[in-house]
């Protein structure tokens, strides 16, 4: 089940004085308590971080809070690492998981004391290409392919995802990266997406264990740290429950002591690079009904689109829509609710049993807080929406405008255009 929206109707409907619909907002206090519950549970461990994705939302206000609370970022992009560096991360508190990564991005990284996480065994010569030299720690990816080692849950099918090394390629690559004077080494998998399934990551884990045992057998290399990637899932759905970290920490330090310990790699940093579960729960579209249609179907079209969740049109994902003041009104009516793209799956909610709903009325679509803004676009000349913060104190502060048509316009030239013939 999705968490409550923290504002009453009368809150938000004088929230959109000053700031149209549509727009994203986001709660501090909550996104806080959550990383402290997390942290608390892996606090087991020796040595513990969470690297926030940052690709899940992108913005520096969000991972200025993040930081304080003693997140890192996990980055893929030259601007991630911008956006990180922004707020004071940097180094140690930054695992630069690319993938296809151009010689500049490297350059900036290693410049920063970022951790570098190869995908491949021939990025290491691309990388010794773009700086002259390796830097001193170095992560891979590994990709289990089809090897479950003995793990009760089904993983997947990492052997049709295009990242990550196999077992083979990494027994290699660790060996040339310690001969050319590489000295800490790092181990990551993200084999999930989504996932609810506790026993997901504990079995993730046993799979990374093991084959940290394994490289310091057969290329002489401690690994100081494991990344067990993010994929951590939220309930999107009525009946859906949270992942229990504290039930995932206990297996994995079961595991720890079993065979980290014995084998002399303790203490080993356990890392997390999680973007869904920290900020998607805590972040909500807020959006107006602005016509309703009947025709084979009763339609509630709003003033968004799928150019600012673009989720629901391209997954098929569910995401919870309630109407601001009619909380506890009955659902007896059935509404497609859908945005203003020429396409047909721009529906946030389908066949959706909801009170009725007029014109004018708020619609809040739920867990919106990652992989939402972000993935916005600006197909059909549609400006994305902005987003707002709701401090800790209550109050509320804009941390990104909406776009404008000067903004869409930006690249082109449009003097040029005048003269053009
Ligand atoms: C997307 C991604 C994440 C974050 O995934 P969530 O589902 O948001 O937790 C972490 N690591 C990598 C490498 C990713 O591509």
């Amino acid at each position: 089940m999705s968490s409550n929206f923290p504002l009453s109707h009368e809150e938000l409907e004088a929230l959109t004085k000053k700031f149209p619909t549509p727009f994203y907002i986001y709660d501090e206090k909550a996104i806080r308590e959550y990383l402290r519950y997390f942290h608390k549970a892996f606090s087991i461990f020796p040595e513990f971080r969470e690297y926030f994705a940052v690709k899940a939302c992108p913005n520096p206000y969000i991972l200025k809070i993040l930081a304080e609370e003693g997140c890192g970022a996990d980055c893929s992009s030259l601007p991630e690492l911008m956006l990180s560096k922004m707020v004071g991360l940097k180094g140690e508190f930054v695992m630069f998981t690319s993938n296809e990564t151009p010689a500049e991005e490297y350059q900036y990284a290693v410049a920063e004391g970022d951790i570098i996480n190869l995908d491949d065994i021939t990025h290491i010569d691309f990388l010794k290409e773009s700086l002259g030299k390796l830097p001193e720690t170095i992560c891979f990816r590994y990709n289990p392919g089809q090897a479950k080692h003995g793990c009760n849950s089904i993983i997947g099918s990492p052997e049709e995802a295009k990242y990550g090394c196999t077992r083979e390629q990494l027994i290699e690559a660790y060996k040339t990266c310690k001969d050319a004077g590489v000295k800490r080494f790092g181990l990551h998998t993200m084999v999930a997406s989504n996932e609810l399934n506790p026993d997901f990551f504990i079995d993730t884990a046993k799979l990374v264990f093991d084959l940290a045992v394994e490289l310091k057998e057969k290329s002489g290399v401690s690994i100081s740290f494991v990344d067990l990637g993010g994929g951590i899932g939220i309930p999107y759905k009525p009946g859906q429950k949270p992942v229990d970290l504290e039930y995932v920490a206990k297996g994995i330090h079961k595991l720890y002591e079993e065979t980290i310990v014995p084998a002399g790699l303790d203490p080993m940093r356990i890392c997390f690079e999680c973007g869904r579960p920290i900020t998607g729960p805590y972040g909500w579209l807020v959006t107006r009904a602005i016509h309703e249609k009947h025709i084979y179907r009763e339609y509630i079209g709003t003033d968004s689109c799928m150019a600012d969740l673009m989720r629901p049109g391209m997954y098929g994902a569910y995401h919870e829509v309630t109407v601001s003041g009619k909380e506890n009104a009955p659902k007896d009516h059935v509404y497609d609710v859908v945005g203003s793209l020429c396409e047909n799956c721009d529906k946030f909610a389908v066949q959706r049993e909801l009170p009725e709903i007029n014109r004018g009325d708020l619609i809040i679509v739920h867990d919106a807080g990652a992989h939402g803004r972000a993935m916005g676009f600006n197909y059909n000349g549609k400006l994305r929406a902005g987003e707002l913060l709701l401090r800790s104190d209550g109050s509320v502060k804009q941390i990104r405008r909406r776009e404008t048509i000067d903004d869409l316009f930006a690249t082109l030239d449009l003097q040029g255009v005048a003269s053009f013939e």
